[in-house]
């Protein structure tokens, strides 16, 4: 209902129209392959581990996002989590679609929210990501997944200390669990989140566990 309420700009360039306007879309950078078979960082050519994730305990079968996180995406992004217009979440889902494959899982889940932000903001993007994605997928969406205690702001974090930070903050609750199953969360950053998230999944019986992100940063090392 809000969204009527609102003027309809593009959340990347301010100009009016859709979420996001034809010259935004256009201008968009896409993950394309070749990329790391593993964390979906682009590469010069298709290998199973790359050098951002090799060496690195990573409890997630493979990582793919739509698009890469750059200025243009940061402002989508931050317009997405600031309004929660559900047409944002369609649109992003609509992209996602559009550049991934459906993965071979048998639900989706994502990434749970930190409770103040949620009273803060009024929804959740990775929720709402992983809803459209479910019925364009025809995906169950599942949640099975809870902090156990406030995120910290990972903004700014070294890569160390953003695992230290995610380390055992997430439980899975929703039994049983799939055997394989689709993590979907806003962004993928270092990946710390989406493996302590993976690793909550596993430990309650989950086998394979994907991850799709609406947009990846690019070379976080
Ligand atoms: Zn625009
Ligand atoms: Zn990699």
């Amino acid at each position: 209902m809000l969204d009527l309420l609102l003027p309809q700009r593009c959340l990347a360039c301010g100009r009016s129209g859709a979420a996001v306007c034809d010259a935004c879309l256009a201008s968009l950078t896409w993950i394309e392959p070749p990329l790391c078979e593993r964390c979906g960082s682009p590469t010069a050519w298709p290998v199973r581990r790359c050098a951002e994730c090799s060496g690195r305990r990573i409890s997630f079968e493979s990582a793919r996002a739509a698009l890469a996180y750059d200025e243009r995406v940061r402002a989508i992004v931050a317009g997405w989590k600031e309004h929660g217009l559900r047409r944002i979440a369609a649109t992003a889902a609509e992209l996602v679609a559009a550049a991934i494959p459906r993965p071979p899982v048998e639900g989706l889940t994502y990434v749970p929210p930190d409770r103040t932000r949620l009273l803060e903001r009024g929804h959740h993007p990775a929720e709402r990501l992983a809803s459209e994605l479910g019925r364009r997928w025809e995906l169950p969406v599942l949640d099975s997944l809870a902090r156990t205690r406030a995120a910290p702001r990972q903004r700014g974090a070294t890569l160390a200390e953003r695992r230290r930070n995610v380390r055992a903050a997430f439980a899975a609750r929703t039994q049983p669990i799939p055997g394989s199953i689709c993590l979907v969360d806003d962004v993928y950053t270092s990946g710390a989140t989406a493996s302590a998230c993976a690793t909550a999944l596993r430990r309650v019986g989950a086998r394979h566990v994907w991850v799709v992100t609406f947009a990846r940063a690019l070379r976080l090392r």
